[in-house]
């Protein structure tokens, strides 16, 4: 063959131009690959995470489902706390679900809730308190409903235009000074929790607030400044940072409650408090023995204090006129 100088440099000039080709294809794939792997690595994820969430929602529903076929029944803080100072009253209301009364201070006291409630709810997404009207029409519309639905029965020294009056009054002064000093992150947050899966019941409440800081707050109208010795052992907030340890498995940030003290002139104190794992587990001892008296059926009188008296227990009557210790007729 003659020798064609101008030929081999077309030559290697074609076999260099088709290798550039190659190479920058070969790149392109490389691209695309790594693109697909980025998408694939991402659909993974997204797919994990609804697996996850598949997985909660059927932990929700045999949940529900469980609950649904065979309730278990529940302690909270009031029903414990009911027991431990007459076991009797507890039968007769918790058990035998005899006819119940809620007095004025209660139906205040809920309405009150239910309109700080509210305020908290929007002011989650505003970041601002309602104006104080509207504070007050929520508190009026809330008291007027408890009038109609719930079974009232006004103590001696109770009336409603009084309640009405004083209510707007605490509202007002919730909304001068309390409100602005928190920043709501659960409201009226209702919690249920087991204590094992032997324990007979589940431990239920509601934390009125839970602030940025996780502390958990209750709302109280007292008609005298509490002790910090009474605060710092309130079974109360025990029992709501017991059961906030058992949902999130770590302390809450603190516990306090802001109390409006129904003076002549009313006042604000709030009390800080804060509970070790050694008073959770105290609590826990103590819902176990009085879980354990309500399924033994214990039902004896407990007399000894303010609670039992003509004017304080709404069982008294059925409890103790014309009737045995026992409950039978004399
Ligand atoms: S009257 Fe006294 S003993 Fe009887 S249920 Fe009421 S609180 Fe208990």
């Amino acid at each position: 063959m003659p020798y064609d100088p101008m030929g081999i440099r077309k030559a290697v000039d074609d076999a260099t131009r088709a290798i550039d080709a190659l190479e920058s294809i070969a790149t392109e794939l490389e691209a695309l690959e790594a693109e697909d792997k980025r998408r694939i690595e991402a659909l993974e994820e997204q797919v994990e995470g609804q697996d996850n969430r598949i997985d909660e929602l059927k932990d929700e529903i045999s949940q529900l489902s469980r609950e649904a076929k065979q309730p278990m029944p529940t302690l909270s803080y009031s029903s414990v706390s009911k027991f431990l100072k007459c076991p009797r009253l507890y039968y007769l209301e918790n058990v035998k679900k005899v006819e119940t009364f809620a007095n004025g201070a209660m139906i205040q006291s809920g309405a009150w809730h239910q309109a700080a409630a509210c305020n908290a709810v929007q002011k989650r997404k505003s970041g601002v308190d309602l104006p104080l009207d509207q504070m007050k029409a929520l508190f009026m519309g809330a008291l007027d409903e408890k009038f109609k639905v719930e079974n009232v029965r006004l103590k001696e020294n109770e009336n409603r235009p009084t309640l009405e009056s004083q209510g707007l009054a605490i509202t007002e002064f919730f909304h001068k000074l309390v409100a602005p000093r928190i920043v709501p992150v659960l409201v009226e947050k209702y919690f249920r929790v087991s204590l094992g899966a032997s324990f007979p019941f589940d431990l239920s409440g509601v934390w009125d607030l839970v602030d940025a800081d996780n502390i958990i707050r209750d709302l109280k109208a007292k008609g005298q400044t509490p002790n910090q010795a009474d605060v710092d052992r309130e079974l109360q907030l025990t029992i709501y940072a017991l059961a906030w340890r058992i949902t999130y498995q770590e302390p809450e940030g603190g516990l306090c409650l802001d109390v409006v003290v129904k003076n002549k002139v009313l006042k604000y104190v709030r009390m800080n408090t804060k509970r070790t794992a050694d008073d959770c587990y105290w609590a826990l001892g103590l819902i176990e023995r009085a879980a354990f008296g309500i399924g033994a059926g214990c039902d004896h009188p407990g007399t000894d204090g303010w609670w039992c008296s003509p004017k304080m227990c709404d069982q008294w009557t059925r409890c103790r006129v014309g009737t045995t210790f026992h409950g039978g007729k004399k």
